[in-house]
């Protein structure tokens, strides 16, 4: 499986500053006649999406227990560099994953300061992104949102850590996702700030532990061979953060869930 995951992107992607970038491929949506159901017939390049037998996002309803350990995160800040690509019609060359939401690719320097090391392989983080409502269900609970950290390894091998986000009345609501609620709320279509900087790592939950499973990206081209790592602990929003993200992501930007096909989800 990671063996063909290179492959594609050497034949379908060119490299820029540390970032894949896809061929343009035909614009889809998550509903009508390009929605989820159509995917695989609107482009050659997005077949996966149909035929693939390891897709994502999943319904997680059991682990086996593993001795994995826990994901050696290294952040350190960057600039915030979020745009809105669910609103506006641009599109950026050195996306990973076109999301049709609110991303934020880094920036070559940001990319090689910001990685992850799980069973001896390193990765670089490329670029962040949120869903609404959550990917992926856990028990089948659905949470209003999930964060996408996109790494990727030296052979072009894919991870993602999903991070689950749920509704709190408390006051122990997420640092991070507050200050870029308030710096979003009442900005046109971006947060884009050079004098600043944030670390990502205050989005990471306290306890380490996570899903693992083999899936695949969770929008066109649907490319199979991702290394998912899934949270068990969600991340904590207000409902009035939660609002202004909904003010950014109109509509629903997640995938409907797939079959496991036999796969099992393992646990640490
Ligand atoms: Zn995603």
């Amino acid at each position: 499986m990671l063996k063909k995951l290179s492959l594609l992107i050497g034949a379908s992607a060119l490299l820029f500053s540390g970032s894949i970038a896809w061929a343009a491929g035909a614009s889809w949506s998550y509903s009508g006649s390009t929605g989820p159901k159509n995917w695989a017939n609107l482009d050659p390049n997005y077949a996966e999406c149909g035929w693939g037998k390891e897709q994502s996002p999943i319904n997680i309803t059991s682990a086996q227990s593993s001795s994995m350990g826990a994901l050696q995160f290294q952040f350190q800040n960057i600039a915030p560099n979020l745009i809105d690509y669910g609103h506006s019609s641009q599109s950026d060359s050195a996306m990973v994953e076109d999301t049709h939401s609110l991303e934020d690719n880094l920036t070559a320097s940001e990319v090689s300061a910001n990685t992850l090391t799980i069973n001896g392989d390193t990765y670089q983080l490329t670029q962040f992104h949120f869903h609404m409502p959550a990917e992926h269900h856990i028990l089948g609970v659905t949470y209003p949102m999930e964060i996408h950290l996109v790494y990727r390894d030296a052979q072009a091998h894919l991870a993602v850590v999903a991070i689950l986000v749920k509704k709190t009345r408390l006051k122990t609501a997420n640092s991070l996702l507050h200050q870029i609620a308030l710096n979003l709320s009442g900005q046109s279509a971006a947060w884009q700030d050079q004098s600043t900087t944030i670390n990502l790592s205050a989005l990471i939950p306290q306890d380490p532990h996570y899903y693992h499973y083999e899936g695949s990206l969770t929008t066109p081209p649907c490319i199979e061979g991702v290394q998912w790592y899934v949270m068990r602990q969600p991340i904590m929003i207000t409902a009035s953060d939660l609002n202004v993200f909904k003010n950014k992501i109109p509509g629903n930007t997640a995938r409907p869930i797939q079959s496991l096909n036999g796969r099992v989800v393992q646990k640490w």
